[in-house]
C-alpha cells in the first residue's frame, strides 16, 4: 500500500489545500494530513481545531486520515512508516523555500523521505491561509476561497457577525 503524508499549518484549510489533498488522494491508497503543532507560531485556530476543521472539510474522502504531529516531519513519518510527503507549490516564491524543506528532509533521513510536488490549480493559486485571515478580519469576502462552515469560523474568530 502506497501512503504519503501531506504536512502544513493549515490555519485554515483552504480551496487551495482541499485542491492538493484531493488531488493527492487520488494518487496515494491513503493520505494523512498531518497538522503541524509548532509551539513557536500562535495561530488563528489551535491545532485540536485545525484537525475537527479538516476531518469535516475531507469527509467524503475515505482514503484521507487527519492527525497533529509534534516535532520533525521525518520523525513523524519514520513512525508511521512513509516515505512521500507531499507539499503544494502555488509560485517561485513557493520553490525556494519547499526545495531546502525537501532536501533537508531527505537528507535527515537518510534518503528515505522524499518530497512529491503537485502545483495548484491555477484558480487557487493566490490563495493562503494568511491572506484568507486578512480578508476575513476586515470583513471582506471570503467565500471563494474556504468551505463556508470554515468562513463562519474564521468569522467568529475576529468577532464579525454577518448577514
Ligand atoms: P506551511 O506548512 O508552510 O505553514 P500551509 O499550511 O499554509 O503552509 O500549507 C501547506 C502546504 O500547502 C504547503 O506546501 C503550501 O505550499 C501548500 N499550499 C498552500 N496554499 C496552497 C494553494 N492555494 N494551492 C496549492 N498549495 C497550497
Amino acid at each position: 500500500m502506497k501512503a504519503a503524508i501531506y504536512p502544513g499549518s493549515f490555519d485554515p484549510v483552504t480551496y487551495g489545500h482541499l485542491d492538493i489533498i484531493k488531488r493527492s488522494a487520488e494518487i496515494f491508497d491513503e493520505l494523512i494530513v498531518g497538522v503541524l503543532n509548532n509551539k513557536a507560531k500562535t495561530p488563528l485556530f489551535s491545532v485540536e481545531e485545525r484537525v475537527k476543521i479538516l476531518k469535516e472539510a475531507t469527509k467524503d474522502l475515505p482514503n484521507v486520515k487527519v492527525e497533529s504531529f509534534t516535532g520533525l516531519l521525518i520523525d513523524y513519518a519514520r513512525e508511521k512508516d512513509i516515505h512521500v510527503s507531499v507539499r503544494g507549490l502555488r509560485a517561485v516564491t513557493d520553490f525556494e523555500y519547499e526545495l531546502q524543506i525537501a532536501q533537508t528532509n531527505r537528507q535527515l533521513s537518510g534518503g528515505s523521505l522524499d518530497t512529491m510536488f503537485l502545483t495548484t490549480s491555477l484558480e487557487y493559486a493566490y490563495l493562503s491561509s494568511s491572506s484568507v485571515k486578512e480578508i476575513a478580519s476586515f470583513n471582506g469576502d471570503i467565500s471563494q476561497c474556504v468551505p463556508d462552515f470554515v468562513a463562519r469560523l474564521i468569522y467568529e474568530k475576529y468577532g464579525i457577525n454577518r448577514q
